[in-house]
């Protein structure tokens, strides 16, 4: 089994949305083995999503990011990687397929209400940047 890095965004917390969003997870076979909701500073923002630095939607992509609570957390299953982006659907919600998260919740392509991790890599950093091994059960 597999494991990825899932966030559910602020646009989606603060319309209380955790619950609807986490069945979709549990629909498609993926299971929740760690979770919690914090707060990230604008400045951790800007760490997680360090790769996008040179992208003209950076800053408004960490103020965004910053703007509430967001819902952090590992989910497990046979290509876990790749399920839960089919889960989340398109970047941008006006692309994403019928009775995905983004297609049923995203307000726009910025405030898309979750993130996935896109590979086996990037997945164990994002992973290890939000959870220690203890929290992962
Ligand atoms: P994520 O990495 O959050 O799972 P993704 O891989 O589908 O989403 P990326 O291209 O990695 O999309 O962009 C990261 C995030 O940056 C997007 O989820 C979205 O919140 C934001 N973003 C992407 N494109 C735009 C844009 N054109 N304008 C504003 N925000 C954007
Ligand atoms: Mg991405």
């Amino acid at each position: 089994t597999e494991r990825t890095l899932s966030i559910i965004k602020p646009d989606a917390t603060r319309r209380n949305l955790t619950g609807k969003i986490n069945a979709k997870f549990e629909e498609a076979g993926l299971r929740i083995i760690a979770q919690k909701r914090i707060q990230l500073t604008k400045a951790q923002a800007g760490e997680f999503y360090a790769v996008h630095k040179e992208r003209p939607f950076y800053d408004e992509l960490c103020e965004f990011m910053a703007s509430a609570p967001v819902v952090v957390q590992v989910l497990e299953g046979e290509g876990a990687i790749a399920k839960n982006r089919e889960v989340m659907g398109a970047t941008n919600p006006a692309d994403a397929a019928p009775g995905t998260i983004r297609a049923e919740f995203a307000e726009s392509v910025g405030e898309n209400s979750v993130h996935g991790s896109d590979a086996p890599e990037t997945a164990a950093e994002e992973i290890s940047f939000y959870f220690s091994g203890l929290e992962i059960v």
